[in-house]
């Protein structure tokens, strides 16, 4: 450990340290063989990650509750720092391994994130990313991998992608491919691909001299098959997904960089030392000593531009862009001239293969084109200058035209992660290529805080699956700009769900950038105010009255009942029933807002201590249906007093998650219960939704359920409304 790396040292945690510590004697346990065995010769490191993998180090920077060890950006920096002073190659390839990983614990499917990560994380599946191709590398955007949807479900993908490390063994790799070529950027998605599948080929035989161990190899598709659950991006997403995971990929490689000028300046500088000349140590030379003076400098500056850049990532900061360029540009530039200078102290020893100093010298050059050339890298800082100091962005970015008006931007409620791992909210301006890839840019009008935008901004739950987060699931405004012929500037727009504020920016800002497939048209009767006093909460609640019709609740049936009544789901269920001629009894902890319940047209009120506590399996027969916003013993109380064939829908864990009951209910009395997700419900079904809530919501009952608040008061009011003491709906104007 040198003396720098103590100084770095210094700020980290135990556990940390005992990390760095591990993975150094891993390095020169496992890896160091590999790497004498000489520049050309090596074999792909599968043993060796694998091995990586069983001992815990698989999963440095994926969150604890997905089995990782939850730690920063900046760990995991230093981490391939260290392996990259044995060898650069394996750093490279088990740092590929570790982005599968974490991109399918970030953004994965539940059925995807179930099949994969537990065998990425033990080292039982090998993977790597599949980016470019043999015609498509920097320009990114003309990829043509071809991914296209099946009627029965489903995509089938062909294509050639190149240089995708781990390829030449590894069992996996995250595709990214074009879906409808005719929408550019915004068609990219990304698949996660079985490398053993037949349908695919891979095309070894050309290892690349000095990185055999990061096993890079081709691999051709011809109509492989990936399941739903197997899309990792969705289309308009994999763009966007691509150049946010490119910060990461680029601090890496100056981190690598580091490591291994670090391990040539130490064979240099003990060289130097020992050997002799004119009677004295030729670091006594001084040509020599101030040749390797400036290396151990160059060196330290490469550690500070990466150690910044790991930590603006870390922070979520858009200077994580313009700091990760200049920390690989800087490394590409100054880690081959450092190599050379230690290959010259070391004379002809230098070029022994057991030195490994070829080696070392040829992936000095790789990482100048490795994740984006230095010629890119030039491209970022210029464009981060441009927006910094004249308010304005060059018109091409990874040389894909982004839809975009020069020098626009927004206010935005944005969260971030802190160095302690806490989410941080603040109000900041992002500009408009900041935005995601999609097909419409909407100026938002107004958005809605619900439920799961509180536990976003409070960071109380892990909502929010990547950062940086603009977090709103729901907005409503008007078209700005569209690339899709269905909408076109001044349209009427709301959109909810869809991943919304969780896995996408969402609507807490005055402008969002959506693919047109998840927009609907505003429906006649609503304006944009109304349209987020309903909101998610009012929209998920029509879901479950539709949900309660289609098994065949009717008012003359008998009493409904409605649990987490004062909520936003339950004060609009309510309404809409009590519209329609329904008999509703509204359960709530607050009774003293009984009067208000009743005034959305509630006829009983029930205490919720009556539901809340562990209650009989089945009990009296009392209600024809309902509609729960709690969960946990409250739904199973709910179920034990349904009448015989009587439907519940449940769409809430106000209470708990939990559902501690029993099968009586299903069993005994032919009770329904219906799930409803207001997030991936299909269009049709929204559709209706929102048309009929037009219809049938009366506007008085909206106007008395809403508070309205600014962009700036949002923050502070996520913590009140998880304590449950906030009463029906609050939308937001973005634009105060
Ligand atoms: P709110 O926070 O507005 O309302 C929840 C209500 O539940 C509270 O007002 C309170 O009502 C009641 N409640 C709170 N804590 C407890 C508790 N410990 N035990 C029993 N009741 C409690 O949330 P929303 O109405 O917006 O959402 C309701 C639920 O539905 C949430 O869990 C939310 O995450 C979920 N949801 C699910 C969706 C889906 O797609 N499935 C979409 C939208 C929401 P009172 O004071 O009257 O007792």
């Amino acid at each position: 450990m040198t003396a720098a790396a103590d100084e770095r040292d210094a700020g980290l945690r135990e556990d940390e340290r005992a990390l760095l510590r591990g993975l150094a004697s891993f390095a020169q346990e496992a890896v160091a063989p590999l790497a004498v065995a000489g520049s050309g010769a090596q074999d792909w490191a599968g043993v060796q990650i694998r091995d990586a993998c069983r001992r815990g180090y698989g999963g440095i920077e994926i969150p604890a509750r997905d089995g990782g060890l939850g730690l920063s950006y900046r760990m995991r920096a230093r981490a391939a720092e260290t392996l990259a002073a044995t060898d650069f190659a394996f750093a490279f390839a088990f740092i590929n391994q570790h982005n599968v990983a974490l991109r399918i614990a970030e953004h994965g499917s539940a059925a995807a994130r179930e099949r994969y990560l537990p065998g990425l994380l033990a080292g039982d599946l090998i993977g790597g990313t599949a980016m470019s191709e043999p015609r498509a590398g920097s320009d990114f955007a003309a990829i043509a991998t071809r991914a296209r949807r099946q009627d029965g479900g489903g995509w089938v993908l062909d294509g050639e992608k190149a240089w995708v490390a781990n390829a030449a063994g590894g069992e996996l790799a995250l595709v990214f491919a074009q879906t409808d070529p005719a929408r550019g950027p915004a068609g990219i998605a990304c698949f996660i691909v079985d490398l053993r599948a037949p349908q695919c080929l891979r095309l070894t035989g050309a290892a690349l001299e000095g990185l055999g161990a990061a096993g890079i190899a081709g691999i051709r598709l011809e109509g492989y098959r990936a399941e739903d659950s197997d899309m990792l991006y969705a289309p308009g997403q994999g763009f966007q997904m691509a150049l946010a995971g490119v910060n990461k990929a680029r601090t890496h490689i100056a981190a690598m960089a580091a490591g291994l000028l670090d391990s040539a300046l130490r064979l240099a500088v003990r060289h130097a030392s020992a050997r002799q000349a004119f009677g004295r140590p030729i670091i006594e030379q001084q040509g020599l000593r101030w040749s390797l003076a400036d290396v151990s400098m160059r060196l330290q500056i490469l550690r500070m531009l990466t150690d910044r850049a790991a930590g603006l990532i870390d922070a979520g900061s858009d200077e994580a862009v313009p700091a990760a360029a200049m920390a690989k540009k800087y490394a590409g530039e100054e880690c081959l001239d450092g190599v050379s200078a230690c290959i010259q102290a070391l004379g002809a020893t230098g070029l022994l293969p057991a030195q490994g100093m070829g080696r070392r010298l040829l992936a000095a050059k790789a990482l100048c084109f490795a994740d984006g050339t230095t010629e890119m890298m030039n491209e970022r800082i210029a464009a981060g200058l441009a927006l910094r100091f004249a308010g304005t962005a060059p018109a091409t970015v990874a040389g894909a035209t982004m839809h975009r008006e020069e020098g626009m931007s927004y206010q935005a409620l944005k969260l971030t992660r802190g160095e302690d791992g806490g989410t941080q909210a603040r109000l900041t301006q992002i500009a408009q290529d900041e935005l995601p890839e999609g097909e419409v840019l909407v100026e938002v009008a107004y958005s809605s805080l619900n439920y799961k935008d509180a536990l976003a901004i409070t960071g109380k739950s892990p909502v929010v699956r990547s950062f940086p987060m603009v977090p709103g699931i729901d907005f409503a405004g008007t078209v700005r700009r569209s690339a899709d012929p269905r909408f076109k500037p001044g349209d009427a727009v709301l959109l909810n769900g869809w991943g919304l504020g969780e896995t996408r920016w969402g609507g807490l800002a005055q402008a969002a950038r959506v693919p047109a497939d998840w927009l609907l048209p505003l429906p006649a009767g609503l304006d944009a105010r109304q349209a987020m006093a309903i909101g998610t909460a009012g929209y998920t609640a029509m879901l479950c009255v539709m949900a309660l019709e289609r098994h065949n609740a009717t008012p003359e049936g008998g009493p409904v009942l409605v649990t987490g009544a004062n909520g936003g789901v339950g004060t609009v269920a309510i309404a809409l029933l009590a519209g329609k001629g329904y008999t509703v009894t509204a359960s709530t902890g607050r009774p003293q807002e009984a009067d208000y319940l009743r005034s959305l047209g509630a006829s009983g009120i029930l205490d919720r201590a009556a539901l809340s506590a562990p209650g009989k399996p089945l009990q009296k027969e009392a209600w024809a249906a309902a509609v729960d916003c709690v969960g946990s013993h409250t739904l199973a109380n709910v179920l034990a007093g349904m009448r015989y064939g009587a439907p519940v829908a449940a769409c809430g864990l106000a209470q708990g998650m939990d559902l501690p009951a029993t099968v009586a209910p299903f069993i005994l009395r032919g009770v329904t219960l219906i799930g409803v997700d207001s997030v991936y419900a299909p269009m049709a079904l929204r559709a209706e939704a929102w048309r009929r809530l037009a219809d049938e919501l009366p506007r008085g009952m909206l106007e008395a359920n809403t508070q309205e608040l600014g962009l700036s008061e949002i923050a502070a009011a996520a913590a009140p409304l998880l304590e449950g003491r906030i009463r029906g709906r609050i939308v937001v104007d973005v634009n105060r």
